[in-house]
This record gives C-alpha cells, sequence and structure tokens, in this order.
C-alpha cells in the first residue's frame, strides 16, 4: 500500500497517521522525494484501506500488490515524466536518443561528437569517465578531467550529459556537471551506490543486470526512489545468455513488460545489447517499435579507433541514417 501525504502536512498530523497505522501493526516506511511525500506500508493480512483514506492529512490511498511498491504502476495516475526544462522531457511523447562515445578519450572527440549532436537535433550526450572494465590493464576513462571537458562543450550547446558513476565517493563531486547518473550493469546490484544516489535531485538511468532479472531490475529501482528520487530511468542492455553468436542477449521482451509493471520511462541500449556495429540500427529501431522512450547509443567519428567498445560503435553517417529512420518510426508508431 501507498499512502499519499498531502503536501502541507504538518508533523503532528504525521505522528497522528504514524500512530493510527501503529495501532493496526502495519510497518512503515516514509519516503519524501523532491515531488512527494508518500508512506510505503507493507501490512501482513489484508485491511480495509478506507479507513486510511479518511485519516487527516492523507491525499490518497493505494492499494499496491506485489514486491515493487513505489516504481509500480499500479498507482501512480500516468507514467513518470522526467523534465529537463526548455521543453526537453524523457518519458513523454518525444523520443530521447543519448548517443556519443563510449569513453571520452579527448577535447576533439567531445566537440565532434557534440557537433553531430546539433545537427541531428539530439539533446543527451552519453559518454563515460569511469570506464568499469574487465581487465584491470584496459583504459579506464579520464575521470573528472574528462567530465569537466564533456560538461564544458555540452552546456554551450544545451546538451545534457549522461555518465556513468561506479561508487558513491564520486556522486558529491560529478554532480554539477552531471545531468543523468547511469548506473552500469556490473553495479546493478550496488545497493550502497543505489542509497546515496536516492540521496539526489538529479536523474538516474539504471541498466539492468548482466545476468540481472527484469524483477532485480525494478527492485534496484525501488532502492533509489524509497530513498527520496523519483527520477529514474530503466535501461535494458542485454543479458548474458548461453547465446555467443553476439556480445549479449538483448531483450525487447523487457520493453513492454517493464512499461506494464512500472511508470518509469524505458530506454534501451543496442550498442551493448547486441555487440555488433552492423546489427545496432537494427536493434534500437525494433527497441523503438518495441516501445521504448529512448535509445542509449555509441557513435564515435573513428569507430574502429575507439578507446572502449569500438565493435559495436557506430560512425556518424550511420548515426545521421539511424536519426532519420528513429524519428519516422518514432512518428508512425507514437500515434
Ligand atoms: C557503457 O554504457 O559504456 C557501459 C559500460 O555499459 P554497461 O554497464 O551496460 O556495460
Ligand atoms: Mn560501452
Amino acid at each position: 500500500m501507498i499512502i499519499q501525504l498531502k503536501n502541507n502536512i504538518d508533523k503532528k498530523t504525521i505522528d497522528g497517521i504514524y500512530h493510527d497505522l501503529g495501532t493496526l501493526d502495519i510497518p512503515v516506511y516514509p519516503v519524501r522525494t523532491g515531488n512527494g511525500h508518500y508512506l510505503v506500508c507493507t501490512p501482513k493480512q489484508e485491511f480495509d484501506i478506507r479507513k486510511i483514506g479518511q485519516l487527516k492529512g492523507v491525499a490518497d490511498v493505494h492499494r499496491v500488490s506485489g514486491p515493487h511498491k513505489l516504481v509500480n504502476a499500479q498507482w501512480k495516475v500516468g507514467s513518470t515524466k522526467i523534465d529537463f526544462g526548455n521543453g526537453l522531457a524523457i518519458g513523454g511523447k518525444d523520443l530521447a536518443v543519448m548517443a556519443g562515445p563510449c569513453s571520452i578519450e579527448g577535447e576533439e572527440q567531445v566537440k565532434s561528437t557534440v557537433e553531430q549532436l546539433v545537427k541531428n537535433g539530439v539533446k543527451f550526450m552519453r559518454g563515460g569517465v569511469y570506464k568499469p572494465r574487465t581487465s584491470p590493464y584496459s583504459f579506464r576513462g579520464l575521470g573528472m578531467d574528462g567530465l569537466k571537458m564533456l560538461h564544458r562543450h555540452c552546456a554551450a550547446n544545451g546538451i545534457k550529459i549522461v555518465t556513468e558513476v561506479m561508487e558513491k565517493e564520486q556522486i558529491e563531486p560529478m554532480l554539477p556537471y552531471v545531468d543523468i547518473f547511469q548506473v552500469g550493469a556490473r553495479n546493478a546490484q550496488n545497493f550502497n551506490l543505489l542509497e546515496a544516489l536516492g540521496k539526489i535531485d538529479k536523474p538516474v538511468l539504471i541498466k539492468r543486470g548482466i545476468s540481472g532479472t527484469i524483477d532485480e531490475l525494478l527492485h534496484s529501482a525501488e532502492y533509489i526512489f524509497k530513498n527520496g528520487n523519483e527520477q529514474l530511468l530503466l535501461c535494458e542492455r542485454g543479458i548474458r545468455t548461453f547465446e555467443k553468436a553476439y556480445r549479449n542477449t538483448l531483450d525487447l521482451n523487457a520493453v513492454p513488460i517493464l512499461k506494464e509493471k512500472s511508470h518509469l520511462p524505458v530506454i534501451v541500449d543496442p550498442s551493448h545489447g547486441i555487440g555488433i556495429r552492423e546489427h545496432v540500427i537494427t536493434m534500437a529501431l525494433a527497441g523503438i517499435a518495441a516501445g521504448a522512450d529512448g535509445i542509449l547509443m555509441e557513435i564515435h567519428e573513428c569507430p574502429d579507433q575507439a578507446a572502449t567498445d569500438a565493435k559495436q560503435t557506430i560512425d556518424y553517417a550511420s548515426f545521421h541514417t539511424f536519426m532519420e529512420k528513429a524519428n519516422a518510426l518514432h512518428a508512425l508508431i507514437r500515434n
């Protein structure tokens, strides 16, 4: 059950509600976000929710069955729209494309990517400065210097930055430069990181774990929301299966299922999802057809020279072709 409290509620009234729920022996978890004030309740037995609705200070009560509460589609009227101002939003009517290199490599690369994004009307740039790598000897990103460089060029062109955060100590220094914090597949169940991201006022894109289930992804999102941040995006990026013909199995079934179960926007990452440059556009379009609110994609001026994930990175001409098809397809299925 989720109880939505009135915005102007005072402490005495809240204490009164706690007292009444206590007498009903209902465990209560208070959650306060930038948008609202909720009480998540996990009653052990059935009871009449009308009683709660009549309590002073309560705006609304929703019965939410199943393990996911705050991220569950059952209680929220309409789906979550993340607003970036000036008409830019994710989860509304527009398709959000987030494109850029796997890793930020240097000033020239950032400039050239931004130029392409502007040319194609793309408002979000991706680019990792903290890179999770299988081998400790591989390139691990430019860190804060790379992020500041990215920020300089993006801010000057009205482009929002999506970049991965790997540990909670990185959040504070990154905060002024990041528009959407990405939680990578390897950290999808790093609950300390998720809790820390629940305490900030910036959107979080959370990737499905490498062998993560849909249920686990929703639980990870629940961790962030429970800690006070409801600006969340769920990302399908492929899972590890027995199939070895491609890097990961992009599970597009997850798109309609996540949208049915949750009110959060769903993003598809076809680059990590298939891992083969030649098929990235096909799978991106398939993601849009499946109902994705956005696409996260790796692009590079010279894909073969990309410092990381070269094999799944597409060039600018292919990206332009993708954008034309994506816009046409999205217009077709939106209606
Ligand atoms: C990335 O986006 O470059 C990345 C490392 O993603 P993932 O966590 O999905 O592997
Ligand atoms: Mn990558």
